[in-house]
């Protein structure tokens, strides 16, 4: 055993357990953060992979991040910085495009040239999905109630629940029901005509999950990228400067601003416990460190069967574990770039290129991208969410050179024959072939490209199944259903040991809530 002595051990420097190391050092515990990489921060770093072009090697873009833990731990002074991606566009297959800006006349002008009622109607669908996302952001703060459970706090918390349903009145009550429970596509029907503006739109929904847009569930992950805000504005999305490896670094200047310590290169591999309660963590080297608390940043699986041994748990959490659904669905390709891409539909480097790009051109072609992956393929013909950051933030490449990152469904992590080196430069070779069909000169300013398959994506983050949320955000593995029923409160069976990730309520992307809801369910324990 090491001698310095420590209240609470971190495991996993991703962004959740950093959050959650942040606010039990605030709290005045002596923490101490254990990751295995030699950069801070999981699925939310920032790399140099190609000598002067640095990435958001996986996650890119930021919305999520609760607004309270900005606040809390002062993230501004610690280095966040988040510039707007104020536009999108979508490249059609007749050569014109589908745009949206930040200026909303612009916009409504944009939507008219394609449907005057869609128009119309997206003015009231987006207040509709902000009155949602309003909605459920209260549930995104609160430890889940287990339903089954008849202790006064679970019961004293299904009644604000209650309370808070009944609040929002019929009409928003029933679009809450419609969204948890219908297909991104069939959701988008009921509001607008033009196929692509709904093909843009639902891809929102399928981000992250083995579902198409026509699959029941989709519009719930439609509403989840809908809960983030910006500055208090609502869908707002946002790059962080320096990349979402930034965001990870100063969240860990504010912990370590807090007294807390950070060791990388510092893989856990278990967690020692006994007669049920924690004891501390051995490390993949032999060291062993002692603490009465010890909290998970990793996915449900990997803290829960793979640190611990799977027999010092009930049968009924083990059982719950193994059904948990991870099946990543995602691959992500980071392109450096010689120059500029020219996009046939809008030629040239305007302000298109400092926003988000979508390659969803009709329903029918994300759907049939969904096709390929339900039977084992990756999607010859992919959906896309493409940024070029470099637009942006100009340290991100040399001087006259551009960073492109692409976020690409589908990649089933269970590929026909598994991934191989072969297929992962298929797999490559299909998106930037898709791309150069919207943006022919792609390839001779292409200097080179890193691809990440679902199986690259849990090698190096350590994301089962490559899964990006810690598992798929769908209504059987939400709020008190995740990970696990009876669960889902962070804490785990082994008296100390809790869980913080994103495989735990309220879910993925860079929120940090179940970080902060973590932390103050230990304060609260203790
Ligand atoms: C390709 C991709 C694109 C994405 N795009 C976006 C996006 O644009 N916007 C957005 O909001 N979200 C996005 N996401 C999702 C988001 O990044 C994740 O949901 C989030 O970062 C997960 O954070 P976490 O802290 O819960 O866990 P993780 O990021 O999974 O962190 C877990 C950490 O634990 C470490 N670890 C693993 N095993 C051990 C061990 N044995 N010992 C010590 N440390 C260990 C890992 O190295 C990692 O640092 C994306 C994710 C991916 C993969």
């Amino acid at each position: 055993m090491t001698r310095e002595r420590y209240d609470v051990l971190v495991v996993g420097g991703g962004h959740n357990a950093l959050v959650a190391a942040a606010y039990l050092a605030r709290a005045g515990r002596k923490v101490l953060v254990l990751e295995r990489r030699p950069v801070l921060g999981g699925a939310a770093v920032t790399e140099e992979v190609f000598p002067g072009f640095k990435f958001s090697v996986f996650s890119y873009v930021v919305s999520l991040l609760r607004p309270e833990i900005v606040r809390d731990l002062d993230l501004p002074r610690h280095g966040l910085q988040i510039l707007p991606l104020e536009s999108t566009l979508t490249p059609l297959d007749d050569g014109d495009y589908l745009a949206s800006w930040a200026d909303p006349d612009e916009t409504r002008r944009e939507m008219c040239r394609h449907s005057p009622r869609d128009a119309e109607a997206a003015i009231v669908f987006g207040r509709l999905m902000q009155h949602m996302a309003m909605a459920v952001k209260p549930i995104l703060s609160m430890v889940p109630p287990d339903p089954a459970s008849l202790a006064p706090s679970d019961l004293r918390g299904l009644l604000k629940l209650g309370r808070h349903f009944r609040s929002l009145g019929a009409e928003r009550f029933h679009a809450l029901h419609k969204l948890m429970t219908m297909s991104s596509a069939d959701y988008l029907d009921e509001w607008f005509e033009f196929d692509p503006l709904k093909a843009t739109k639902s891809a929102s929904g399928i981000i992250g999950t083995f579902l198409g847009p026509r699959s029941p569930g989709s519009a719930y992950v439609l509403l989840h990228h809908y809960m983030g805000e910006i500055d208090g504005a609502f869908r707002a999305w946002g790059f962080q400067k320096g990349g979402t490896g930034a965001i990870s670094e100063s969240i860990a200047n504010a912990a370590r601003a807090f007294g807390a310590t950070i060791r990388t290169e510092a893989a856990v591999e278990r967690v020692l416990a006994r007669d049920e309660r924690v004891r501390g963590v051995a490390l993949a080297g032999g060291e062993e460190i002692e603490a009465p608390v010890v909290v998970s940043g990793l996915d449900p699986r990997r803290s829960l069967t793979q640190l611990l041994d799977p027999r010092e748990l009930p049968g009924d959490l083990v059982e719950g574990i193994r059904r948990y659904k991870f099946r990543g669905s995602s691959g992500k390709v980071n392109l450096a770039l010689d120059g500029l891409p020219d996009f046939t539909c809008l030629p040239g480097a305007g302000p298109h290129l400092r926003g988000a790009i979508s390659i969803s051109p009709s329903l029918d072609y994300l759907e049939r991208a969904y096709d390929d992956a339900k039977y084992g393929e990756f999607s010859r013909q992919p959906y896309m969410d493409v940024v070029i950051p470099s637009m942006i933030d100009p340290g991100m490449a040399p001087p006259g050179k551009h960073v492109m990152s692409v976020f690409v469904q589908y990649a089933p992590y269970h590929l026909n024959g598994g991934w191989t080196d072969a297929k992962r430069e298929a797999f490559g070779d299909a998106v930037v072939d898709t791309l150069a069909r919207y943006a022919p000169n792609l390839k001779s300013i292409l200097l080179h490209r890193q691809v990440l398959t679902p199986a690259d994506i849990e090698r190096i983050t350590g994301l089962s199944e490559g899964n990006i949320f810690q598992g798929e955000l769908a209504l059987h593995q939400l709020f008190f259903l995740r990970p696990a029923p009876a669960w889902a409160k962070y804490r785990t069976p082994i008296r100390g040991y809790w869980q913080c990730g994103s495989g735990t309520h309220p879910g993925g992307g860079i929120m940090g809530a179940s970080g902060r809801l973590a932390a103050s369910e230990i304060l609260r324990s203790s």
